[in-house]
């Protein structure tokens, strides 16, 4: 199949950052072919099988979510407004009564609403995740998966105690493990698999190690949530420094994605600095909880930061926004970052923290066809007079028209092509209205008290 876009401005975010005028972009199977003016390739590739005329409209590379946990979309409206709490009143009381078949059909909720809006690859982690993988095949989304793991004992932490549980580790490592061997490299590698943890005060140095292993084995990348808030909880349960820790059982290094980090000091930047430890920073969901990652010191010490979107939102656009609004508002600075290196955060820089930034992130030939089409012609998107600047500050996961991922089309006139669209509004919602039921028999109300 091949596909020539043309007579569009293409927003390459390459390493010039080369933003070109009366461009084209040339598709053939799963690769960008060609890049460049849209006469020169009109006549070069007038063999196209589908020509799209991009007039009025930007096509740049799809976002790179470095972090999601898609089925967390159960959560929305009821975890944004309880600050640092969801993970003990909600999360892990929710994962003992949701049903599997509800988180799956939330999941896939979720998926077809960032394929809606030009997100082209995720790191998903989460329980269960391989409740996902199927639907994620079928969608066409491009995905690191794994099983979020932890090994606490749940009836000890109902009373207030952290007891690592050698039978709650051996099962989370197999599913862990299993995921992996039973996913990695399918889809002709759309899918590869991810060693994941959810932190380091859920995790005993055992689990910890059982993960570096399997990544090792396998050749993964692993994720964890670092740095977000439980630094004393850390110290106290396992005797250490948060980072000691992580990098004493193999949770730092060039193939960690470290996941938030707001809670560093400069020490703390320098040991993930100079460790290689990438960072998956997520903007939009921390301003929430009144944090921000200290991005531009971590840059300037030469970690690799990303952007992921994590829980509850769908709307890239709006982390982009809140990467630059967060990073001023932490220095008092209203000149720090642009939009184009905004861009460049939620493309080829998650790209690169997820390690395929040879693959993805940007749009240049022998690269995957991972794209998307912007409709510039609309409400809050005009006038253009610059696409970049526009597109960062206004743009909306709504204005995505066309979709491709692996040359494939998956999303086309703003219809995901894998969901019908209505029906997964409706059964996710009734799936949600069934789990929260259960939830609140079981809790006596829309909150838990599992202590923190
Ligand atoms: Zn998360």
């Amino acid at each position: 199949m091949s596909i020539l876009i043309t007579n569009t401005t293409v927003v390459t975010v390459d390493e010039t950052h080369r933003v070109i005028e009366n461009g084209a972009v040339y598709v053939e199977k799963d690769r960008i072919a060609a890049v460049g003016d849209a006469q020169a390739l009109g006549e070069q590739y007038s063999m196209a099988e589908t020509v799209v005329d991009g007039s009025g409209k930007v096509v740049m590379p799809g976002f790179v979510s470095a972090h999601n946990h898609v089925g967390y979309a159960v959560f929305r409206g009821r975890a944004e407004d309880i600050g640092h709490a969801p993970t003990h009143r909600l999360y892990l009381p929710m994962s003992g009564v949701i049903a599997q078949e509800e988180r799956q059909v939330i999941g896939a909720l979720a998926v077809t609403e960032l394929l809606r809006g030009g997100v082209t690859t995720i790191l998903e982690m989460e329980e269960d995740a391989e409740l996902f993988a199927p639907f994620i095949e079928s969608s066409g989304i491009r995905a690191l998966i794994g099983v979020m793991v932890n090994d606490l004992n749940l009836e000890a932490l109902a009373r207030g105690e952290t007891v690592f549980d050698g039978a709650v580790r051996d099962q989370q490592l197999d599913q862990a493990n299993g995921l992996a061997e039973r996913w990695h490299g399918r889809a002709d590698g759309r899918i590869q698999a991810v060693m994941a943890a959810t932190g380091l005060s859920t995790s005993s140095p055992e689990l910890l190690q059982g993960l570096r292993q399997g990544a090792d084995a396998k050749g993964l990348r692993l994720s964890a949530h670092l740095g977000f808030g439980e630094r004393d909880l850390v110290q106290r349960i396992h005797g250490m420094a948060q980072f000691d820790y992580a990098g004493a059982h193999g949770m730092l290094g060039p193939d960690v994605v470290a996941v938030h980090c707001y809670e560093v000091d400069d020490d703390e930047v320098n040991i993930l600095a100079q460790s290689g430890t990438h960072l998956a920073h997520c903007p939009h969901m921390n301003q929430f909880r009144g944090e921000v990652a200290p991005i531009q010191a971590m840059r300037a010490k030469g970690m690799q930061v990303g952007l992921g979107i994590d829980n509850y939102f769908s709307d890239y656009f709006e982390v982009l926004r809140s990467c630059l609004a967060s990073a001023r508002i932490r220095a008092h600075d209203p000149e720090i970052l642009s939009a184009s290196e905004a861009l460049a955060l939620g493309t080829i820089d998650a790209a690169r923290v997820l390690g395929l930034d040879q693959e993805i992130g940007s749009i240049e030939p022998g690269k995957k066809a991972d794209l998307q089409v912007v409709n510039m012609q609309r409400l809050g998107l005009t006038p253009v007079n610059d696409p970049v600047t526009t597109l960062v500050y206004h743009g909306h996961a709504k204005d995505v028209e066309l979709v491709l991922i692996d040359g494939k089309v998956v999303v086309a006139e703003g219809v995901v092509q894998s969901a019908d669209e209505e029906d997964l509004i409706s059964r996710a919602g009734l799936a949600a209205d069934a789990a929260w039921a259960r939830f609140s028999q079981h809790y006596g109300g829309f909150s838990a008290a599992l202590p923190n």
